[in-house]
């Protein structure tokens, strides 16, 4: 922290300021300029509450901190990158890693015939919703425990592994029983009770960004996750309200090498709920790709005019399986294979 006093406090003002931080545990190193006295706070201790404490200070005129407010998620903490271990898949290890599947689990057949048309065209991971968190308490909320149950049929039918929203602290338990990656929604992104337990739920979470959220904001989310025991973190941008109304919500694609830069977690795109607008979604995807996304989740369904939730979003296994080869050649862009050794 940096605290600048007013110009010309006493002695005892600074003093007094000086007593103060000492008191949250840090170390004081004071600079004393013509007109004025800055002190610099280093160590650990509350930063929150020592600031707002300074802050209430008359003759303090500033008090800042200069050090990111989470620690396990960034960069100074790990130098090298995460790689988050599934049965068999590795995001953030390099591969590409794409998750594929309905908004919604539907039924039997609905998740059956996606989970094996995702896994022919190259997605390792199938998404469906159980519980689903809707804008109205009369639209089609999910088929909960039946809904896990489907999945873990269609994992054992493909080796895909499965990744399944969770919504409430009390159903952790459950959800861990069948997914392989935990997802906390848009809605859910500080929901500060979900996100302690989910330290504790021995599985990885891929965490979306709210709507209204600042990558920040996103990030002590994320720290809320390390801090409670759990690294296996992946971050998921999938747009942000603006005053756009074009699409559903605005992908902030920069957040993607912006994230990059602060922290070692692994980053995916969600094209679908960044855009709402299946014809939108292999652009963004291939924006993704050149823009060092670690993967993609996309809504795929089997006819997502029948859709129970995001059919609009959805694409079908043809549209699907086009976007996955059109992706193909901007991968190896991304990963150019070794070149071929000439005799
Ligand atoms: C979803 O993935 O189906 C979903 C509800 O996403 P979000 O939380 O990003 O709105
Ligand atoms: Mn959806």
């Amino acid at each position: 922290m940096i605290i600048s006093m007013r110009s010309h406090s006493s002695k005892e003002e600074i003093e007094h300021v000086c007593d103060r931080i000492r008191e949250f545990g840090y170390k004081v190193h004071t600079i004393v300029g013509e007109e004025r006295v800055v002190i610099g706070a280093v160590g650990v201790g509350d930063v929150t509450a020592c600031l707002e404490s300074l802050q209430a200070i008359p003759a303090v005129e500033s008090a800042v901190r200069i050090s990111a407010p989470y620690k396990f998620v960034s960069k100074e903490f790990k130098k090298e990158r995460s790689r988050i271990r599934l049965n068999g898949v590795e995001i953030g290890g390099g591969e590409f890693v794409v998750m594929a599947g309905p908004c919604s689990v539907e039924s039997e057949k609905q998740i059956m015939e996606t989970a094996q048309a995702v896994a022919a065209a190259g997605a390792k991971i199938l998404r469906g919703g159980a519980f689903k968190p809707r804008t109205s308490p009369y639209d089609f909320q999910g088929l909960e425990l039946e809904g896990l149950k489907l999945l873990a049929k269609a994992r054992e039918a493909t080796g895909l592994a499965i990744i399944t929203e969770v919504m409430s602290d009390r159903d952790v338990g459950m959800v861990a029983e069948y997914a392989d990656v935990m997802q906390v929604g848009a809605r859910n992104m500080q929901n500060f009770a979900l996100l302690k337990t989910l330290g504790k739920c021995g599985r990885a979470v891929l965490l979306k960004r709210g709507m209204s959220s600042t990558l920040n904001e996103l990030l002590m989310s994320a720290e809320y996750i390390t801090a409670h025991g759990n690294p296996n973190v992946v971050l998921c941008e999938r747009g942000i309200r603006t005053f756009e109304t074009a699409t559903r919500n605005t992908c902030d694609i920069s957040s993607i090498p912006v994230l990059n830069e602060l922290t070692h977690l692994p980053v995916v795109l969600d094209p679908s709920h960044a855009t709402g607008k299946r014809s939108l979604v292999p652009a963004l995807s291939r924006a993704g790709v050149a823009i060092g996304a670690d993967g993609l989740l996309v809504e795929v369904h089997p006819a997502p005019e029948k859709a129970l939730s995001d059919g609009a979003q959805s694409l079908d296994f043809n549209q699907f399986r086009c976007m996955m080869d059109d992706l193909r050649p901007y991968l190896e862009l991304r990963n150019p294979a070794p070149a071929v050794k000439r005799d």
